[in-house]
């Protein structure tokens, strides 16, 4: 049996921890923070007692069915579908753009088929290969619902103009002709009845499981392990040869009021001149919940310093270009393995980040039991 460091307490490390501990493995695991679960930390607000996403709205939903049977075994999955709303130009509609949306906008009754035909007509024909998120949005909503509900959104949450992001972004939001609006096209979807720090509490309480928190992790210490599983930066765990890797951070305008705030979990502000993306309102994340008090979060996002959280990495071609040369560097490094959002500097949800800790955890006794050697990405950060 070996022992195992695994650097960073969020689900990648809770995830590959758990599965090594039941297979007898030695783990211990580090955390710079006072707590576990990364950024999906919750806890309640002594305040109000409400349940706090503490870094920002997570909503389960995924469609892997063994996923979704795995996070059943740490807490109990209460119902929760997400429905977003929307605010631009003084009025509120639904998100994502559907059939209701659509009517309300422009003032019609459409049925799905006619709406069909409109959206057909109102989108930008004349760009057949959209490469941009501007185009993307162009080609397939048109002009004035790109305009309302993503160009000026879209600014305050990446700081830069539609027209320099990838259309991968905008790939994640459906677009539906009828009156769906659940915000995710996922087969299942839920809400921890006792929130994600519980969840990550239970999969790291194993007895061959340790857990450092507020202890950073140096990387000479990866000499005194049989292998190191690391979700810290990918640029920090090189000392930032080749320069820091561009995030976005959120900063959280927190206030508590008395009764409901808003009537629903989050929503968005698609005007540019209103300084906040979106506001969520934490106990509508827990409907099973009774609360007289409410706190809100007004969500403004900007580029990440360096004494600051690392939220959404930015993905550019200079980032990717330095991401290449931290890749090579990662190919060199022995006994050493970078998993999830920050060690692989990728856009993960919760879901694809567990489904992903599982294959690693997977992967690496297959290779213990077959006497080889654990690759240093189990997936190709740059694909
Ligand atoms: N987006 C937008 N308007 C909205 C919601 C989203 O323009 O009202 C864009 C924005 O660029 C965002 C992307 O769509 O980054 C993906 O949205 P999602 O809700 O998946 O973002 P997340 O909840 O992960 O921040």
């Amino acid at each position: 049996m070996m022992s195992i460091a695994i650097v960073g307490a969020g689900f990648s490390g809770a995830v590959i921890a758990n599965e090594l501990a039941k297979a007898g493995h030695q783990v211990t695991v580090f955390d710079g923070r006072a707590h576990v679960a990364g950024n999906c930390h919750t806890e309640r607000d002594a305040q109000t007692d409400v349940m706090v996403h503490v870094y920002g709205p997570h909503i389960f939903h995924t469609s892997n069915e063994r996923v979704w049977n795995y996070v059943q075994h740490f807490d109990e999955f209460m119902p929760f579908v997400n429905r977003v709303k929307a605010v631009y130009n003084g009025r509120v509609y639904s998100l994502p753009i559907n059939l209701m949306t659509i009517n309300a906008f422009f003032g019609k009754t459409f049925s799905p088929a006619e709406a069909a035909a409109f959206m057909a007509e109102i989108g930008d024909k004349s760009i057949t290969d959209p490469q941009t998120f501007e185009e993307q949005a162009m080609r397939f909503v048109g002009k004035d619902l790109y305009e309302a509900f993503f160009k000026g959104y879209t600014q305050k949450q990446w700081g830069l103009h539609p027209s320099e992001l990838p259309a991968s972004i905008l790939k994640r939001l459906p677009v539906r002709f009828n009156y769906d609006d659940n915000y995710y096209a996922s087969k299942f979807q839920g809400m921890p009845k006792h929130g994600y720090t519980y969840i990550v509490e239970r999969m790291l309480d194993h007895p061959n499981i340790t857990v450092h928190l507020s202890t950073l992790f140096e990387r000479a210490q990866a000499a005194e392990y049989g292998h190191v599983f690391y979700s810290g930066p990918v640029d920090a765990w090189f000392g930032y040869a080749e320069g820091r890797l561009g995030y976005r951070t959120l900063d959280f305008e927190v206030e508590r009021h008395a009764g409901d705030y808003q009537g629903n979990p989050v929503i968005n502000y698609c005007n540019q001149e209103v300084p906040f993306t979106r506001i969520s309102e934490h106990k509508h994340f827990a409907p099973w919940e009774q609360h007289e008090q409410t706190l809100i979060y007004k969500e403004h996002s900007r580029l990440c310093g360096e004494a600051d959280t690392p939220y959404y990495p930015i993905r550019l071609v200079k980032d990717k270009a330095q991401l290449t040369q931290y890749v090579e560097l990662a190919k060199a490094e022995k006994n050493t393995t970078f998993v999830g959002r920050l060690g692989t500097y990728r856009y993960l949800d919760m879901h694809v980040t567990i489904e992903e800790a599982l294959n690693v955890a997977e992967r690496f006794l297959a290779s213990v039991a077959a006497g080889q050697v654990m690759p240093t990405f189990n997936v190709d950060p740059l694909g």
